[in-house]
C-alpha cells in the first residue's frame, strides 16, 4: 500500500498523526522542525524522535519530497523546472533572478479550468488540485532554494479555486513552526474568484495580486472567460472595502496585447475603476503561444502606456520578459511533456 506523504501537513494535521500512533503531543512540533526548518528528507533521519515513534511513523507515511525531474536555464539566468505529480503529468516551476533577489513562482494545479484565451494551461484543461506538499515541494526542492528571497503563485493554475490547500502552504511558509517566511514576501495572483477572494485576504496577510488585462467587461470576457460568473467589478469592490494596512500589497498584473488593451481609452477607464485603490499595475509583455490570435507589443509601446498610466497617478512598472528563450509562457513546457506521454 503506498505510503502517505508527511511533507505539506500543517502543525495541527501532524498533531493528527502523532496521536493516532499514541505518541507523545510534543512529537508533533519535532517533526514539523524536521520537515520545515531541518530539511530532513527520511523519517529515520529525524533523530531526536524515539526509535519507536519513527518505526511507527515509517510503516505509514514517507516524507515525500521529490526532486525536479528535469530543468532548462535561459541565457539570462531564470530556470523552469519540470516536477513530476503522477504518471506523466508534470507542474512547472520557475525560478527567477534578479540582482538581489530570487524569486520561485509556484503552480497550484495540474492545468486550469479558467480557459483565459492567451494562456497554454488554460489549454491542458483541468486535471487536478496539487496538494499543500505538491506546492511546497517545489520551493523546497527547487535546487536554489537557499537562496530563495521572494515566492509568487503565480505559475499553472487558479489559487482561488484551489484555496484550501493554497491556504495550508501559506501557513506553513509563514508560521514560526514552519519555515517562519514573512508574508510580506510572499504574492498570490488570482483572476478574482468573487465568493473565495475574502477568505483569501482574512486567511493570509500575503500580498495579492489581480490579473485584470481590461478594465471593459466585454473585452476581458473574451479574454477571460472567468469575467462572466466573477466580474472584475465586484471583485474592486471586495478590495475596497478591505483594510490591507500598512504592509500589505495590492498589485494589478496587466499582460499587454499589441494594439489590443493599450489604448488611451483603457487608460481613462483604468484610472476611473482603480481609483480609491492604493495599488500598482504591473504591465506584462504578451508572450506568443502557438496558434495564438494575439501578438507581443514592442518595448516603445509599452514604455508609452506605462507613461500615460503614471501621468493619471497610476503607480505603473513593466515586468522584465525572462526566459523568452526556454518557453517563458506558463504553461508551454508541461504542455510538451504531456504531449509527448500522448
Ligand atoms: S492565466 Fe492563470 S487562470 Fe488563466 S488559464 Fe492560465 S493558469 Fe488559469
Amino acid at each position: 500500500m503506498a505510503k502517505e506523504k508527511i511533507y505539506g501537513k500543517t502543525l495541527s494535521e501532524l498533531a493528527e498523526v502523532t496521536a493516532a500512533a499514541s505518541l507523545p503531543p510534543y512529537t508533533a512540533k519535532q517533526i514539523a522542525g524536521w520537515l520545515y526548518k531541518r530539511g530532513a528528507p527520511e523519517i529515520s533521519g529525524m533523530t531526536d524522535l524515539s526509535l519507536k515513534a519513527r518505526i511507527l511513523l515509517e510503516e505509514h507515511y514517507e516524507t515525500g519530497l521529490t526532486p525536479p525531474s528535469s530543468e532548462i536555464a535561459s541565457a539570462d539566468g531564470t530556470k523552469k523546472y519540470l516536477f513530476r505529480i503522477d504518471d506523466g503529468r508534470f507542474v512547472e516551476t520557475a525560478y527567477i533572478p534578479d540582482r538581489d533577489r530570487a524569486t520561485v513562482c509556484l503552480s497550484v494545479q495540474l492545468g486550469c479550468r479558467m480557459g483565459c484565451r492567451f494562456c497554454m494551461t488554460g489549454r491542458q484543461g483541468f486535471q487536478g488540485n496539487l496538494t499543500s506538499g505538491d506546492i511546497l515541494n517545489q520551493f523546497r526542492s527547487l535546487p536554489e532554494h537557499p537562496s530563495l528571497t521572494n515566492i509568487v503563485y503565480m505559475g499553472m493554475g487558479e489559487p482561488l479555486d484551489n484555496l484550501a490547500e493554497v491556504l495550508r502552504s501559506l501557513e506553513i511558509l509563514t508560521s514560526e513552526w514552519g519555515y517562519g517566511w514573512s508574508p510580506t514576501r510572499i504574492t498570490v495572483s488570482t483572476i478574482g474568484i468573487t465568493n473565495r477572494i475574502r477568505e483569501f485576504l482574512e486567511g493570509t496577510k500575503c500580498h495579492l495580486a489581480v490579473s485584470l488585462h481590461s478594465p471593459f467587461d466585454e473585452e476581458r470576457q473574451t479574454l477571460m472567460p472567468v469575467q462572466k460568473a466573477h466580474p472584475v467589478r465586484e471583485v474592486l469592490d471586495i478590495i475596497k472595502a478591505f483594510d490591507f494596512g500598512r504592509q500589505r500589497r495590492v498589485s494589478f498584473e496587466y499582460i499587454v496585447f499589441k494594439g489590443l488593451n493599450d489604448t488611451p481609452a483603457h487608460v481613462r477607464e483604468l484610472a476611473r475603476i482603480l481609483n480609491g485603490i492604493r495599488c500598482r499595475i504591473n504591465l506584462i509583455r504578451f508572450h506568443s503561444i502557438p496558434g495564438s490570435e494575439y501578438s507581443s507589443p514592442g518595448l516603445k509601446e509599452m514604455e508609452a502606456f506605462r507613461d500615460s498610466l503614471s501621468n493619471k497617478g497610476i503607480t505603473t512598472t513593466i515586468r522584465a520578459s525572462r526566459g523568452e528563450d526556454i518557453s517563458a509562457a506558463c504553461g508551454l513546457l508541461s504542455t510538451l511533456e504531456l504531449n509527448k506521454n500522448k
